[in-house]
């Protein structure tokens, strides 16, 4: 072992452990089978927790999950599929049972075969609020954040506080101001639009200065409606490959696990990954 670069040692640990889980997997999805059949039982097991315990180091917990999960599934074949054949785990279909029904089980099979653990769980809780917006057309809308609080620096506060005594208006004062800044982020999305939205972009590198503008408009979060993540990428709401532009009015700051479901919903795009 002392021959190996640090480089090469966390490729084997990454390759022995993608291994050990698949496995892992594969032997979970035997489960049901071995319960229908009380196998533990004829091989002298106390137990399917024991029998599963000493063949493969399960915990009584996942082996619960897997039986309940086999239970949940006689009427989705597609999902049982996943279970059994071990090629998804029992903690990532654990995450739609919530949602998929006989109907549409087939469409959450996909899913949970393209989406990361977390970015499933951020569209089952979608799916959940029936959120369209986050589902179907990502685009760049305007957040609500109920419970939040204005933090208003005192110096600010303060002449506010004075022009309200002098019977100025201040909701209108900052009605004008929100308005002149909606006019200012207008005109210079269609000034980039101008200068750069419909010539093609040579690259899918999203030049810095839209960068600048979109940030400028939405600030850092997550540009679907309700979600309180950072954005950390940006979404191309219509197809780069179509387009072939970075034009703003269709980019949108989103946060990884919406811009992998974004990914997931249009299988179009899927095939033509961008980031
Ligand atoms: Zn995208
Ligand atoms: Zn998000």
């Amino acid at each position: 072992m002392n021959q190996f670069s640090d480089k090469q040692l966390y490729q084997l640990c990454k390759k022995y452990g993608t291994n050990a889980l698949m496995w892992r997997r594969k032997f979970t999805g035997l489960l049901p089978e071995v319960n229908r059949r009380r196998l533990y039982e004829k091989r002298g097991f106390s137990s399917i927790f024991e029998f599963a315990k000493k063949l493969c180091g399960l915990s009584e917990k996942q082996v619960r999950l897997a039986l309940n999960l086999n239970e949940r599934f006689k009427d989705k074949p597609a999902l049982k599929g996943l279970l059994t054949s071990g090629e998804v785990s029992v903690n990532k279909l654990t995450r739609v049972t919530s949602v998929a029904t006989p109907e549409d089980e087939e469409f959450w099979a996909e899913k949970v075969q393209q989406l990361s653990k977390s970015a499933l769980e951020t569209f089952v809780k979608d799916v959940k609020n029936e959120n369209q917006n986050g589902l179907y057309k990502p685009q760049i809308e305007v957040k609500s954040l109920p419970g939040q609080t204005l933090n208003l620096d005192s110096d600010v506060e303060e002449e506010l506080l004075e022009l309200q005594g002098k019977g100025v208006d201040v909701n209108e004062l900052l009605r004008e101001f929100l308005e002149k800044r909606r006019q200012e982020i207008a005109q210079e999305k269609e000034e980039l639009v101008a200068e750069m939205g419909v010539v093609p972009a040579k690259s899918r590198y999203i030049p810095v200065k839209i960068r600048r503008h979109l940030q400028k408009e939405h600030g850092d979060m997550c540009t679907i409606a309700g979600c309180r993540k950072s954005a950390r990428e940006i979404h191309h709401t219509q197809r780069f490959a179509l387009a072939s532009n970075h034009n703003p009015k269709y980019l949108a700051p989103v946060c990884r696990e919406h811009h992998a479901i974004a990914h997931a919903i249009d299988v179009k795009v899927q095939a033509k990954k961008h980031l």
